[in-house]
């Protein structure tokens, strides 16, 4: 991509209502658009990185053997009824009458619809376990919107159901998803700690919130300190579960079961929710199936969410610093920045163009700043959009064979020859 051909609207001073560093980061590197409170057009440079939190999601959830399908945005009010949550959602949720006169609404989440197309094509054991999953936009009226696209209205999350004969079989799928949430967020480079939760409208017994650690964060975990210290890749769920940690309405001071010394409190953004809650949609939605003794019980279901689009914000808290945005390399929008100073230079236009061709032909996703305007503007743009990796190429380094590299995330500066920057750009990108 070259950056005068893209539409990258950097500005400089994010509005005042933008109380948190993401909101504020998100709006200075031209990533979204607030349409009206809560609900965000996503501008070029923030669509590249939803849509790569999107694609991690979606791999795990596939890896995990998760099978994707696509539900409306827009529902009919008639199985939320049946459901008997079209009143106890209240206000939150988004009711909406068409030109018949039907009450159809927005879609908060999607238990009942699943619940619906499960039951009109499953009814055995032998086609059990199942897991179906969808990415598809939200919308919840919040009291409070804020925090930008992290507490939004309208929002993306990945959320899934799973089907079990019975309660054991539905633990494991339970396990299952436990399992794949860490790998996720993992790979985007985030550290997750798993606490006990509150079911709320969704309901059941069984449930588990991701949090990631932030200071801005909403939510106050009070957890074992220990949990900072494991090998998350590769523990057990049933092990990392038995740690105390609990969101603030879980916590109770006089019966918690470990030490004040080990006992961590800090605040954390959630970005992972999951539930199991046994038959409380299946028998209000008579959503039977048929076990191995020829009788017709309601299937166990668990549900599973992720707030993808939360996750752009929650990722600019844990990585920025007071120039800009650091992505990890996994949801970077480009991981190459070649940032060419003088653009009128012939020498400094024909490397930069090497380069970039270079780098395009491998399908290393590269961003050449090519813009005729100040070198300042150039290298403080650069560094609110955070790529992880740039190439700085100037005349004065180029007469003596040389252009510098700057690594976004320890923000060291080094100059390598010319002819050897192709290479070391490959080394640190299979690294
Ligand atoms: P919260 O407690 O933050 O309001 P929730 O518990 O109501 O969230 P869930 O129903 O568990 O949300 O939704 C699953 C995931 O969707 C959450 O873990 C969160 O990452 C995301 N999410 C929920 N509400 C919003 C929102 N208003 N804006 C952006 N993401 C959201
Ligand atoms: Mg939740």
């Amino acid at each position: 991509m070259k950056y005068s051909n893209f539409f990258l609207p950097t500005v400089k001073d994010a509005p005042s209502d933008a109380e948190i560093i993401s909101h504020q980061l998100m709006i200075r590197a031209g990533m979204i658009k607030q349409s009206s409170a809560g609900i965000y057009s996503w501008l070029p440079l923030g669509l590249i990185v939803l849509k790569k939190i999107e694609q991690i999601v979606r791999e795990e959830q596939n890896n995990a053997g998760a099978i994707e399908l696509l539900m409306p945005t827009i529902q009919s009010s008639d199985l939320w009824i049946k459901s008997g949550r079209y009143d106890d959602y209240g206000k939150e949720m988004l009711r909406i009458t068409d030109r018949s006169g039907r009450e159809m609404l927005y879609g908060p989440t999607n238990e009942e619809l699943i619940t619906d197309i499960f039951k009109s094509h499953i009814n055995s054991y032998k086609d059990l376990p199942k897991n179906l999953y969808h990415i598809q936009w939200k919308f919840r009226d919040e009291v409070r919107p804020r925090f930008g696209v992290m507490r939004g209205r309208e929002f993306l999350m990945k959320d899934n159901y799973s089907f079990d004969i019975d309660e054991n079989s539905a633990k494991n799928s339970y396990d299952n998803m436990f399992k794949a949430y860490i790998k996720t967020f993992i790979r985007m480079g985030l550290t997750p700690i798993s606490l006990r939760a509150e079911t709320g409208p969704i309901g059941g017994s069984l449930s588990h919130e991701f949090q990631i650690l932030a200071k801005t964060g909403e939510s106050t975990l009070y957890y074992d300190k220990k949990l900072e210290t494991l090998n998350m890749n590769t523990i057990d769920p049933n092990e990392l579960q038995s740690f105390y940690a609990a969101v603030d309405d879980q916590h109770d001071e006089k019966n918690c079961p470990i030490s004040k010394d080990n006992l961590k409190i800090s605040k954390g953004i959630e970005v992972g929710h999951i539930f199991y809650f046994g038959t409380k949609y299946s028998e209000k939605l008579n959503a039977l199936v048929q076990d191995k003794k020829g009788k017709n019980i309601p299937v166990h279901m668990g549900s599973y969410g992720i707030g993808i689009s939360r996750l752009v914000g929650a990722l600019i808290e844990a990585y920025h610093d007071e120039k800009g945005i650091k992505w990890p390399l996994e949801v970077a929008p480009f991981k190459l920045s070649i940032i060419n100073l003088m653009p009128e230079d012939q020498d400094c236009d024909t490397k930069s163009m090497e380069y970039y061709e270079y780098f395009m032909k491998n399908n290393i996703e590269v961003i050449l700043d090519d813009r005729n305007c100040s070198i300042g503007k150039k290298l403080s743009d650069n560094e609110l959009i955070g790529i992880p990796f740039q190439i700085i190429i100037g005349k004065r380094d180029l007469k003596d064979g040389l252009v510098e590299f700057k690594n976004r995330q320890t923000n060291i500066v080094e100059k390598i020859p010319i002819d050897n920057l192709i290479n070391f750009i490959n080394t640190i990108l299979t690294k």
